[in-house]
Protein backbone atom coordinates (compact mmCIF):
# COMPACT_ATOMS: atom_id res chain seq x y z
CA UNK A 1 0.00 0.00 0.00
CA UNK A 2 1.56 3.43 -0.86
CA UNK A 3 0.52 6.28 1.46
CA UNK A 4 -0.07 9.48 -0.44
CA UNK A 5 0.20 13.09 0.67
CA UNK A 6 -1.99 15.40 -1.41
CA UNK A 7 -0.83 19.37 -1.18
CA UNK A 8 -3.36 22.06 -2.84
CA UNK A 9 -5.72 19.44 -1.24
CA UNK A 10 -8.59 22.45 -0.83
CA UNK A 11 -8.16 23.22 -4.73
CA UNK A 12 -9.87 21.74 -7.89
CA UNK A 13 -7.25 19.15 -8.92
CA UNK A 14 -6.27 18.54 -5.38
CA UNK A 15 -9.71 18.04 -4.76
CA UNK A 16 -10.01 15.30 -7.28
CA UNK A 17 -7.33 13.50 -6.51
CA UNK A 18 -7.53 13.08 -2.95
CA UNK A 19 -10.70 11.17 -3.91
CA UNK A 20 -8.65 9.33 -7.17
CA UNK A 21 -6.30 8.12 -4.38
CA UNK A 22 -9.15 6.75 -1.48
CA UNK A 23 -10.72 4.87 -4.12
CA UNK A 24 -8.16 3.34 -5.60
CA UNK A 25 -7.07 -0.26 -3.22
CA UNK A 26 -3.58 0.24 -3.44
CA UNK A 27 -3.34 3.86 -2.46
CA UNK A 28 -4.04 5.30 0.71
CA UNK A 29 -4.75 8.87 1.13
CA UNK A 30 -2.60 9.82 4.46
CA UNK A 31 -2.70 13.36 4.78
CA UNK A 32 -4.50 16.03 2.70
CA UNK A 33 -2.75 19.60 2.95
CA UNK A 34 -3.38 22.91 1.84
CA UNK A 35 -2.66 26.28 2.49
CA UNK A 36 -1.29 27.60 5.63
CA UNK A 37 -1.23 24.07 6.96
CA UNK A 38 1.69 22.71 8.22
CA UNK A 39 3.59 20.64 5.54
CA UNK A 40 4.70 18.45 9.11
CA UNK A 41 1.30 16.49 8.54
CA UNK A 42 3.09 14.56 5.35
CA UNK A 43 5.79 13.13 7.59
CA UNK A 44 3.21 12.46 10.82
CA UNK A 45 1.07 10.77 8.65
CA UNK A 46 4.76 8.56 7.25
CA UNK A 47 3.17 9.42 3.81
CA UNK A 48 5.34 7.61 0.66
CA UNK A 49 4.49 10.01 -2.16
CA UNK A 50 3.63 13.47 -2.28
CA UNK A 51 1.05 14.91 -4.96
CA UNK A 52 1.13 18.50 -5.85
CA UNK A 53 -1.52 21.01 -7.17
CA UNK A 54 -0.86 23.83 -5.86
CA UNK A 55 0.43 27.54 -7.23
CA UNK A 56 3.73 27.86 -9.10
CA UNK A 57 4.79 29.97 -6.36
CA UNK A 58 4.81 27.75 -3.88
CA UNK A 59 5.77 24.67 -5.39
CA UNK A 60 9.18 25.10 -5.48
CA UNK A 61 9.37 25.73 -1.50
CA UNK A 62 7.41 22.51 -1.37
CA UNK A 63 9.43 20.62 -3.11
CA UNK A 64 12.81 21.51 -1.46
CA UNK A 65 10.98 20.27 1.89
CA UNK A 66 9.75 17.25 0.68
CA UNK A 67 13.54 16.52 -0.76
CA UNK A 68 14.97 17.26 2.22
CA UNK A 69 12.58 14.42 3.67
CA UNK A 70 13.09 12.14 0.98
CA UNK A 71 9.89 12.24 -0.09
CA UNK A 72 8.83 10.88 -3.34
CA UNK A 73 7.01 13.61 -5.43
CA UNK A 74 4.38 13.58 -8.34
CA UNK A 75 4.02 17.39 -9.61
CA UNK A 76 1.13 18.26 -12.07
CA UNK A 77 1.87 22.38 -10.56
CA UNK A 78 2.25 24.60 -13.95
CA UNK A 79 4.81 26.57 -14.29
CA UNK A 80 8.18 24.82 -14.99
CA UNK A 81 10.39 25.98 -17.65
CA UNK A 82 13.64 24.52 -18.66
CA UNK A 83 15.28 26.52 -15.49
CA UNK A 84 13.21 25.44 -13.08
CA UNK A 85 13.87 21.96 -14.09
CA UNK A 86 17.16 22.05 -13.94
CA UNK A 87 16.76 23.72 -10.60
CA UNK A 88 14.88 20.73 -8.97
CA UNK A 89 17.93 18.14 -11.07
CA UNK A 90 20.06 20.48 -9.15
CA UNK A 91 17.97 20.07 -5.47
CA UNK A 92 17.98 16.28 -6.22
CA UNK A 93 21.30 16.04 -6.52
CA UNK A 94 23.26 13.93 -8.72
CA UNK A 95 22.62 10.04 -7.08
CA UNK A 96 19.40 11.46 -5.93
CA UNK A 97 17.29 8.71 -3.66
CA UNK A 98 13.99 9.98 -4.92
CA UNK A 99 11.53 10.09 -7.57
CA UNK A 100 10.45 13.72 -8.32
CA UNK A 101 7.82 13.15 -11.55
CA UNK A 102 6.77 16.76 -13.28
CA UNK A 103 4.10 16.63 -15.74
CA UNK A 104 2.29 19.47 -17.90
CA UNK A 105 -0.24 17.48 -18.96
CA UNK A 106 -1.23 14.36 -16.45
CA UNK A 107 -4.10 13.24 -19.34
CA UNK A 108 -3.56 9.89 -21.43
CA UNK A 109 -5.21 10.66 -23.94
CA UNK A 110 -3.81 14.13 -24.66
CA UNK A 111 -0.23 12.83 -24.16
CA UNK A 112 -1.12 9.79 -26.89
CA UNK A 113 -2.65 12.88 -29.02
CA UNK A 114 0.97 14.32 -29.26
CA UNK A 115 2.67 11.46 -29.36
CA UNK A 116 0.43 10.13 -32.78
CA UNK A 117 0.49 13.74 -34.18
CA UNK A 118 4.45 13.31 -33.87
CA UNK A 119 4.27 9.98 -35.52
CA UNK A 120 1.98 10.89 -38.22
CA UNK A 121 3.89 14.26 -38.99
CA UNK A 122 6.54 13.29 -41.77
CA UNK A 123 4.02 11.35 -43.56
CA UNK A 124 1.40 14.09 -44.82
CA UNK A 125 2.37 17.33 -46.52
CA UNK A 126 0.35 19.92 -44.30
CA UNK A 127 -0.70 19.69 -40.66
CA UNK A 128 -2.48 22.28 -38.99
CA UNK A 129 -3.90 22.26 -35.41
CA UNK A 130 -7.20 23.48 -34.41
CA UNK A 131 -7.64 23.74 -30.63
CA UNK A 132 -10.96 24.74 -28.69
CA UNK A 133 -11.23 25.83 -24.79
CA UNK A 134 -13.90 27.12 -22.54
CA UNK A 135 -13.79 31.34 -22.87
CA UNK A 136 -12.29 32.00 -19.25
CA UNK A 137 -9.12 30.76 -20.28
CA UNK A 138 -6.37 32.96 -20.62
CA UNK A 139 -3.54 32.35 -22.88
CA UNK A 140 -3.88 31.30 -26.09
CA UNK A 141 -3.05 28.71 -27.78
CA UNK A 142 -2.57 26.35 -25.21
CA UNK A 143 0.13 24.69 -23.55
CA UNK A 144 -0.80 21.19 -25.68
CA UNK A 145 -1.23 23.18 -28.94
CA UNK A 146 2.34 24.83 -28.69
CA UNK A 147 3.90 21.38 -27.67
CA UNK A 148 2.12 19.67 -30.43
CA UNK A 149 3.26 21.94 -33.06
CA UNK A 150 6.65 22.10 -32.23
CA UNK A 151 6.72 17.88 -32.11
CA UNK A 152 4.87 18.46 -34.88
CA UNK A 153 7.68 20.81 -36.56
CA UNK A 154 10.74 18.81 -35.10
CA UNK A 155 9.75 15.29 -36.47
CA UNK A 156 9.28 17.06 -39.98
CA UNK A 157 12.65 19.06 -39.57
CA UNK A 158 14.61 15.90 -38.72
CA UNK A 159 12.66 13.92 -41.42
CA UNK A 160 13.40 17.08 -44.20
CA UNK A 161 9.98 17.48 -45.24
CA UNK A 162 9.54 20.17 -47.48
CA UNK A 163 7.63 23.58 -46.27
CA UNK A 164 3.94 22.84 -46.07
CA UNK A 165 1.82 24.18 -49.05
CA UNK A 166 0.28 27.28 -48.86
CA UNK A 167 -0.37 30.14 -51.24
CA UNK A 168 -1.85 32.88 -48.71
CA UNK A 169 -0.53 35.88 -49.74
CA UNK A 170 -2.76 38.17 -48.12
CA UNK A 171 -3.79 37.71 -44.51
CA UNK A 172 -5.24 40.82 -43.18
CA UNK A 173 -7.24 39.54 -40.75
CA UNK A 174 -5.06 36.42 -39.09
CA UNK A 175 -7.75 33.94 -40.44
CA UNK A 176 -4.54 31.71 -40.85
CA UNK A 177 -3.73 31.45 -37.03
CA UNK A 178 -0.80 31.82 -35.35
CA UNK A 179 2.49 30.06 -36.38
CA UNK A 180 4.22 27.84 -34.08
CA UNK A 181 7.93 26.71 -35.68
CA UNK A 182 5.75 26.86 -39.34
CA UNK A 183 2.93 25.14 -37.91
CA UNK A 184 -0.38 26.99 -37.71
CA UNK A 185 -2.32 26.56 -34.53
CA UNK A 186 -6.41 28.13 -34.50
CA UNK A 187 -7.21 29.10 -31.12
CA UNK A 188 -11.12 28.79 -30.90
CA UNK A 189 -12.53 30.22 -27.37
CA UNK A 190 -16.22 29.36 -26.82
CA UNK A 191 -18.70 27.85 -24.38
CA UNK A 192 -19.76 24.64 -24.25
CA UNK A 193 -16.27 23.14 -24.29
CA UNK A 194 -13.55 22.35 -21.65
CA UNK A 195 -10.57 21.73 -23.89
CA UNK A 196 -10.23 20.11 -27.40
CA UNK A 197 -7.64 19.79 -30.05
CA UNK A 198 -7.90 18.29 -33.64
CA UNK A 199 -4.26 17.89 -35.31
CA UNK A 200 -5.30 17.75 -39.18
CA UNK A 201 -3.13 16.31 -41.28
CA UNK A 202 -3.25 16.41 -45.12
CA UNK A 203 -1.70 14.62 -47.89
CA UNK A 204 -2.39 13.87 -51.36
CA UNK A 205 -6.02 11.53 -51.82
CA UNK A 206 -6.07 11.68 -48.00
CA UNK A 207 -7.36 13.42 -44.44
CA UNK A 208 -5.78 12.18 -41.16
CA UNK A 209 -7.56 13.67 -38.14
CA UNK A 210 -6.19 12.95 -34.65
CA UNK A 211 -9.19 14.37 -31.80
CA UNK A 212 -9.17 14.49 -28.33
CA UNK A 213 -11.84 16.41 -26.17
CA UNK A 214 -10.99 16.63 -22.27
CA UNK A 215 -14.79 16.51 -20.27
CA UNK A 216 -14.07 16.58 -16.80
CA UNK A 217 -10.74 16.78 -14.48
CA UNK A 218 -11.57 13.28 -14.31
CA UNK A 219 -9.22 12.43 -17.25
CA UNK A 220 -6.36 13.49 -15.60
CA UNK A 221 -6.62 11.03 -12.23
CA UNK A 222 -5.31 7.55 -14.24
CA UNK A 223 -2.10 9.53 -15.49
CA UNK A 224 -1.74 10.84 -11.77
CA UNK A 225 -2.29 7.68 -10.21
CA UNK A 226 0.06 6.05 -13.00
CA UNK A 227 3.15 9.01 -11.20
CA UNK A 228 2.14 7.57 -7.77
CA UNK A 229 2.68 4.18 -8.84
CA UNK A 230 5.65 4.47 -10.33
CA UNK A 231 7.75 7.27 -8.79
CA UNK A 232 9.40 4.91 -5.99
CA UNK A 233 11.09 3.12 -8.41
CA UNK A 234 12.42 6.08 -10.72
CA UNK A 235 14.87 8.18 -8.94
CA UNK A 236 15.31 11.59 -10.52
CA UNK A 237 13.51 13.52 -12.78
CA UNK A 238 11.40 12.24 -14.70
CA UNK A 239 9.72 15.11 -16.69
CA UNK A 240 5.86 13.60 -18.91
CA UNK A 241 4.16 10.56 -18.55
CA UNK A 242 5.95 9.52 -21.77
CA UNK A 243 8.02 7.26 -20.83
CA UNK A 244 5.65 5.99 -17.73
CA UNK A 245 3.03 4.54 -20.84
CA UNK A 246 5.46 2.11 -22.10
P1 LIG B 1 -6.72 25.70 -7.50
O1 LIG B 1 -6.45 27.16 -7.35
O2 LIG B 1 -8.13 25.21 -7.51
O3 LIG B 1 -5.97 24.91 -6.31
C1 LIG B 1 -4.73 25.25 -5.77
C2 LIG B 1 -4.77 24.89 -4.29
O4 LIG B 1 -3.45 25.03 -3.74
C3 LIG B 1 -5.68 25.82 -3.45
O5 LIG B 1 -6.57 25.04 -2.67
C4 LIG B 1 -4.71 26.59 -2.58
O6 LIG B 1 -5.27 26.98 -1.33
C5 LIG B 1 -3.60 25.55 -2.42
N1 LIG B 1 -2.34 26.09 -1.94
C6 LIG B 1 -1.79 27.32 -2.17
N2 LIG B 1 -0.62 27.43 -1.54
C7 LIG B 1 -0.42 26.26 -0.91
C8 LIG B 1 0.65 25.77 -0.09
N3 LIG B 1 1.73 26.50 0.19
N4 LIG B 1 0.56 24.51 0.39
C9 LIG B 1 -0.52 23.73 0.12
N5 LIG B 1 -1.56 24.15 -0.65
C10 LIG B 1 -1.50 25.41 -1.15
O7 LIG B 1 -5.96 25.25 -8.81
P2 LIG B 1 -6.18 23.92 -9.68
O8 LIG B 1 -7.15 24.17 -10.78
O9 LIG B 1 -6.43 22.77 -8.76
O10 LIG B 1 -4.75 23.77 -10.36
C11 LIG B 1 -3.58 23.60 -9.57
C12 LIG B 1 -2.36 23.59 -10.48
O11 LIG B 1 -2.40 22.44 -11.32
C13 LIG B 1 -2.27 24.80 -11.42
O12 LIG B 1 -0.92 25.19 -11.54
C14 LIG B 1 -2.79 24.25 -12.74
O13 LIG B 1 -2.30 24.95 -13.87
C15 LIG B 1 -2.25 22.85 -12.69
N6 LIG B 1 -2.93 21.83 -13.52
C16 LIG B 1 -2.15 20.87 -14.06
C17 LIG B 1 -2.69 19.82 -14.79
C18 LIG B 1 -1.78 18.75 -15.32
O14 LIG B 1 -2.25 17.80 -15.99
N7 LIG B 1 -0.46 18.81 -15.05
C19 LIG B 1 -4.08 19.75 -14.97
C20 LIG B 1 -4.87 20.76 -14.41
C21 LIG B 1 -4.29 21.78 -13.68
Amino acid sequence: MIKVGVLGAHGRMGTAVCEAVADADDLELAAAVDQDEPLGKLTDAGVDVVVDFTLPSVVMDNLAWCFDQGLHTVVGTSGFDEARLDRVREMLGADPDVGCVIAPNFGIGAVLMMQFAAKAAKHFSSAEIVETHHPRKVDAPSGTALHTARLIAAARAEAGCPEMPDATAEDATGARGGEVDGVHVHAIRSAGYVASQEVRFGGPGERFTISHDSLDRAAFMPGVLLAVREVPARPGLTVGIDDLLE
